[in-house]
């Protein structure tokens, strides 16, 4: 998860990267930072938070420089937040230098062990710091160089931004299965960031998508120059469509919005022959609504706000206990009673992963008076933790391991219960490559 931003060439670096992060929120809310860099030296600011309350006034102008990174960071619970914060900073033999990562490294404890070994000091949990320490000991004369040694040893999901005190270093794994996006800023310079909605905020154009396996360099001559370290083979995470991304960002070509859209539709499709007459389609919000009017759009059955959102509530989903993951959707959602009494109700969301929303919800509305509530849900079954990124729970945790489709229809208590198929998904998103799908499927592709 979490989202990174670079900005390079542009006096107001650091606001810009922190209005970047603003509109990636979405992609991480526990905490947030920036490392500017300016004559030489490179500042950083990070604390826990969002990115509105970390990057005040005083913050800004503290990291001076006409380049900078930044990060949000997801919160997954059980790790030390603080000292997880990204960027991470550290002076070594060729200087100084600042690292932004999003995505996870499949073989991130071989290496720190390896590095542990030689004589190696962790400072956090983060699989990042890997890659500091294999800059750091390279032996070679440049920067570039010992990034690529660096790379050679690092497996897994990742986009990053390396800067160094005049340049910026922005990596794409050979599989671009996080997304990252490049544009020109209107007000000069050069962008990177993990989703195009950014762009927007900032004034950006966008230019094209980092490639997969590619290396970026800002700062070598006036265009960014372009590497192609690694192979490509493109498969890119299908769950950023589903749920993670904002539905207005353009990943890889395509609008989020659009392929959930599609998601809806192909629900419907296989709805056809039911015989059941659905009063209205009612999204869970915010994640189900583009599913849902898809939906509607396909069946002509009406689309109706039956679910109501509270906007002051973060996000229910890693909560660390079961308790307060139902006290918190409880706290969010709330049913529209006069609208949805009496009726035969069809609910999407975009996925179900332990299964604590959909019981919640269904549970709510037929307190609330709603005749049927059936259940659908616009992805296949999570069945597979996700180690590229992605921060499912474990197996166990997963409903989907433990329960088949009926039990988890009895289990949510819903009157029917359907998925997309996996085939269907690659529809919505679109044929023409291959994705990862590995929470659905268990092809880890990612092999060490
Ligand atoms: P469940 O309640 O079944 O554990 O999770 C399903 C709900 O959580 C859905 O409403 C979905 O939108 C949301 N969700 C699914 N995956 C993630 C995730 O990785 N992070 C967060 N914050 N929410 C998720
Ligand atoms: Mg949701």
């Amino acid at each position: 998860m979490c989202a990174i931003v670079g900005i390079y060439g542009n006096d107001n670096a650091a606001r810009l990267a922190s209005i970047a992060l603003f509109a990636m929120q979405h992609r991480g809310q526990e905490a947030t930072g920036i490392s500017s860099s300016c004559d030489g030296k490179i500042y950083t600011k990070k604390d826990r938070g969002l990115v509105s309350e970390v990057f005040n006034e005083e913050a800004l102008s503290y990291l001076k420089g006409d380049m900078a990174i930044g990060h949000n960071r997801y919160a997954t619970a059980g790790r030390d937040s603080v000292l997880d914060a990204q960027p991470i900073y550290a002076k070594y033999k060729l200087g100084e230098i600042s690292i932004v990562h999003n995505g996870n490294l499949i073989n991130k404890d071989e290496v720190r062990q390896d590095l542990i070994d030689k004589g190696a000091i962790f400072q956090t949990g983060m699989d990042t710091e890997n890659l500091i320490h294999l800059i750091a000991k390279n032996t070679k004369d440049h920067l570039k160089d010992r990034i690529v040694e660096a790379l050679n040893r690092t497996i897994g999901a990742y986009c990053f931004i390396v800067q160094s005190r005049s340049k910026q270093f922005v990596i794409r794994d050979r599989y671009g299965i996080r997304p990252l996006s490049l544009g020109k800023l209107k007000s000069g310079g050069y962008i990177v960031a993990s989703e195009t909605c950014a762009f927007d905020l900032v004034g950006a154009e966008f230019i094209r998508d980092v490639r997969p396996g590619e290396m970026l360099i800002l700062g070598e001559s006036d265009e960014p120059e372009s590497i192609q370290l690694f192979e490509p083979e493109f498969r890119p995470c299908a769950f950023e469509y589903v749920y993670f991304a904002r539905p207005d960002s353009v990943i890889d070509g395509k609008n989020v919005y659009t392929t959930r859209e599609n998601m809806g539709k192909a629900l419907a499709k296989n709805d056809v022959n039911s015989k059941i007459k659905f009063d209205m389609v009612v999204p869970v919000p915010d994640s189900g609504v583009p599913a849902a009017l898809g939906y509607s759009a396909q069946s002509g059955v009406p689309f109706k706000y039956g679910i109501i959102r509270n906007h002051y509530i973060g996000r229910t989903f890693i909560e660390p206990t079961q308790e307060m993951r139902n006290l918190k959707v409880k706290m969010k959602l709330s049913p529209m009673g006069s609208i949805i009494q009496g009726k035969t109700l069809l609910v999407i969301d975009d996925s179900i992963v332990r299964g604590t929303t959909s019981k919640r919800i269904v549970r709510m509305l037929k307190e609330a008076g709603a005749k049927e509530v059936h259940f659908r849900v616009a992805s296949p079954e999570i069945k597979f933790p996700c180690f590229y990124g992605i921060d499912t729970p474990t197996k166990e945790e997963l409903i989907s391991t433990q329960m088949t489709k009926d039990e988890v229809c009895k289990y949510i208590e819903a009157d029917s219960l359907e998925y997309l198929s996996i085939d269907d998904l690659v529809g919505a998103i679109g044929e023409d490559r291959h994705y990862a799908l590995e929470s659905f499927d268990g092809d880890y592709f990612v092999k060490a």
